[in-house]
């Protein structure tokens, strides 16, 4: 029996295919509201969310933010976005080679710890991304208090 432990993860990672899931129910019954028909396939749907940014420390230095869109309604996460102002892979190749070859590794090193603004603009931008996809959904957040 071949058991890979290099496939392991430590840590289940949330399904994404659960959110696609609530976004088309989201969907769904936003036109039901609405009294629509969704009959045409990239109709945009207005959704009422709530967002909700967590943060984790690390460390002297290690800054994540981790932000939700949730549908009001349901308490249903419908997407979410990590920003990071450090990289573990960035971190582990630096202590592992030399400056040069760090620098070589870089150009095709496809960073998610790279995020250049202050900590406190992080939420700010997740949720900037987070709108900015919700396009290509067809869904409209409108944030609710
Ligand atoms: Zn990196």
């Amino acid at each position: 029996m071949n058991t890979r432990m290099s496939s392991w993860q430590p840590t289940p990672k949330p399904s994404k295919k659960n959110w696609k899931k609530n976004r088309a129910e989201a969907r769904k019954l936003a036109f039901l509201e609405m009294n629509k028909e969704d009959t045409y396939e990239n109709a945009v749907a207005e959704i009422p969310v709530t967002f909700e940014g967590t943060w984790s420390r690390q460390g002297y230095s290690a800054n994540h933010c981790t932000s939700f869109v949730i549908l009001a309604a349901s308490g249903k996460v419908l997407d979410f976005e990590v920003i990071s102002e450090v990289c573990n892979q960035c971190n582990q190749k630096k202590v592992s080679c030399s400056q040069e070859e760090f620098e070589e590794w870089l150009q095709t090193h496809d960073c998610q710890g790279s995020y250049g603004g202050s900590s406190s603009s992080m939420e700010m931008e997740c949720a900037k991304q987070l709108w900015r996809r919700s396009a290509q959904y067809c869904l409209m957040y409108t944030p609710v208090d």
